[in-house]
């Protein structure tokens, strides 16, 4: 992955000083445009190819000296309908995926609208993106998902969510998009409350002034923010972790609410389980142990749940997150260690760590990290010893183990209903224990939109002139993210961006 990045990095510097050549000595600078797009993401870099289409004229600023992001780090959209799906027989509908995504979203705020519409709109996302050059494959994310996930294919050495963005950024440089990296937006300009462009900051410091008749934001969300997610979110900072630093402090989402009016609707986070510990290394095999359905306990050493239930990283991440002091210790003996070496993996990382992965180093990785000092992870000869290390109630942990090794022997979870099959029994030293912490993606929610994804402010008036985009947009989500159709998320940021691309040109051509 970090070669990845490496050729990304090299690829968009060069660019990046190709564009720079207005007038450097300048200090404030001041540009005219139709359309500024904030943020070059999944999301921005389609609304900048589709409003560059559509016959506007665009910017677009990007806070880094590279395009992508989160994206970068994606694999799949998820599409229903598409070509690819019916090469493969597979004909589910929209109304089918809808209805089942609003089964996961009941009782939580969404706009149903707003979710059938990217559900609908993602045959049409996929074929465009095929246009512009985007090549996917159809896999499946899990065994009980339908196979909706549009995996990208390899483009010019880029992988995966890279690929599209590579191809994407080459798509709106071929169509005269001006891209200004290491130019953050920091305010939106504002007259009689209609939008009128953004006010960014290069890299010297200087101001930069876009007017613009119409603003696109999509700047991916707060999932760098501790001081947000604690005052945006149901969340603790202190207990969740974002998978990998990124960056992304909010900033859209506060331009969009402090100088327009926004409303924020539906904040919160994609969780899932993970480890985060400074003596492991980063993507190895016992952060995949995290995504595996061993014997889940509390800090009391009390079962939790069923186990299996971390096929769904979404719902699983929640659960850790709702026991006390948000963690559980995965336990397991040398049987899991001896069949995940051998015959890998059972639910992997998605494309991170694939299924099938074989875990080799699980036990070097757990022995080096306690030699160094970790208090996350534990490895005993008897569960008592483990019990000690870890700090759970030793007649409790032995009585999880007990019932749990019973699902076994009695072919029944008297406890959770869990299936007799998926259990491997704990009782063959040594012991390990791995401490599970919710972790996040990505940011969910953002400024309340319309379907065609116009912001609108707290009196459901739309605030004329400013669009969003991606993790910037709200209301598809409840407090779960919907996982059960895997990519909506990278899915909905192109969805999203294609659409507020064209409707941001259609406004501009009508704008005074
Ligand atoms: C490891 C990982 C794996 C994932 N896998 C999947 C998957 O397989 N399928 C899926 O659906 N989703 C997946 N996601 C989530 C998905 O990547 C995101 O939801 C989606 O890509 C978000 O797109 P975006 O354009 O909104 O944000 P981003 O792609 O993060 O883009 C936002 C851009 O805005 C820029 N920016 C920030 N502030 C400013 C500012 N002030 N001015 C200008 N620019 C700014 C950022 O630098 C960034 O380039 C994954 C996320 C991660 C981290």
């Amino acid at each position: 992955m970090q070669s990845i990045i490496k050729k990304l990095f090299v690829s968009t510097v060069f660019a990046a000083l190709a564009i720079f050549a207005v007038s450097a000595h300048a200090k404030d600078r001041v540009y005219n445009t139709d359309v500024v797009v904030v943020g070059v993401g999944g999301a921005g870099v389609s609304e900048a190819v589709s409003a560059a289409e559509s016959g506007a004229k665009v910017i677009a600023l990007e806070k880094q000296s590279i395009a992508g992001c989160s994206s970068n780090f994606a694999e799949g959209l998820f599409a229903v309908q598409t070509e690819e799906q019916r090469k493969l027989f597979v004909d589910l509908t929209a109304e089918e995926v809808f209805k089942k995504s609003m089964e996961i979203n009941r009782g939580y705020r969404v706009n149903p609208a707003l979710v059938m519409t990217y559900i609908k709109e993602s045959t049409n996302t996929i074929k465009w993106l095929k246009d512009e050059g985007v090549k996917f494959e159809v896999f499946r994310m899990s065994a009980e998902e339908p196979q909706t996930w549009h995996l990208v294919k390899d483009y010019k050495g880029a992988h995966h969510g890279a690929a599209l963005i590579t191809r994407m950024v080459e798509r709106a440089e071929e169509l005269g998009v001006k891209i200004m990296y290491n130019t953050p937006g920091k305010k939106l300009i504002v007259k009689n409350g209609v939008v009128k462009g953004v006010e960014a900051v290069d890299k010297r410091g200087n101001k930069v002034i876009i007017n613009a008749k119409a603003v696109i934001v999509a700047t991916g969300g707060f999932g760098d923010s501790k001081e947000k997610i604690d005052n945006w979110t149901p969340y603790n900072s202190k207990e969740v972790e974002q998978l990998i630093p990124l960056g992304k402090t909010g900033d859209g989402l506060e331009m969009m609410a402090e100088d327009a009016g926004a409303e924020l609707v539906g904040l919160g986070l994609m969780l899932h389980p993970a480890i985060h510990d400074k003596y492991l290394p980063p993507m190895g095999d016992t952060l995949g142990m995290t995504w595996e359905p061993n014997l889940w306990v509390n800090k009391y050493g009390e079962r939790v749940i069923d186990e299996t239930i971390v096929h769904n990283f979404s719902i699983a991440g929640h659960v850790i997150e709702a026991q006390r002091d948000a963690y559980v210790w995965s336990v397991f003996d040398e049987n899991t260690v001896k069949l995940l070496e051998t015959e890998g993996a059972r639910t992997g990382l998605g494309v991170l760590i694939p299924v099938g992965t074989k875990f080799t180093k699980i036990r070097t990785e757990i022995k080096d990290a306690v030699a160094a000092g970790s208090k996350r992870v534990a490895y005993a000869n008897s569960l008592e010893e483990l019990s000690k290390k870890i700090g759970t109630d030793v007649k409790k942990l032995k009585a999880s183990v007990k019932q749990y090794n019973e699902i076994a022997t009695k072919h029944k979870d008297e406890m959770f209903g869990r299936k007799a099959e998926t259990v491997i029994p704990i009782n063959n030293p040594t012991y390990y224990a791995v401490r599970v912490q919710p972790t996040f993606f990505t940011t969910l929610g953002g400024a309340a939109v319309t379907t065609d994804f116009e912001v609108r402010n707290d009196k459901d008036e739309i605030i004329k002139g400013l669009y969003a985009a991606g993790c910037d947009a709200g209301g598809q989500y409840g407090r779960t993210y919907t996982l059960w159709a895997s990519g909506s998320a990278y899915s909905f940021a192109a969805t999203s961006g294609r659409i507020s691309g064209v409707n941001a040109t259609n406004y501009a051509k009508n704008a005074k």
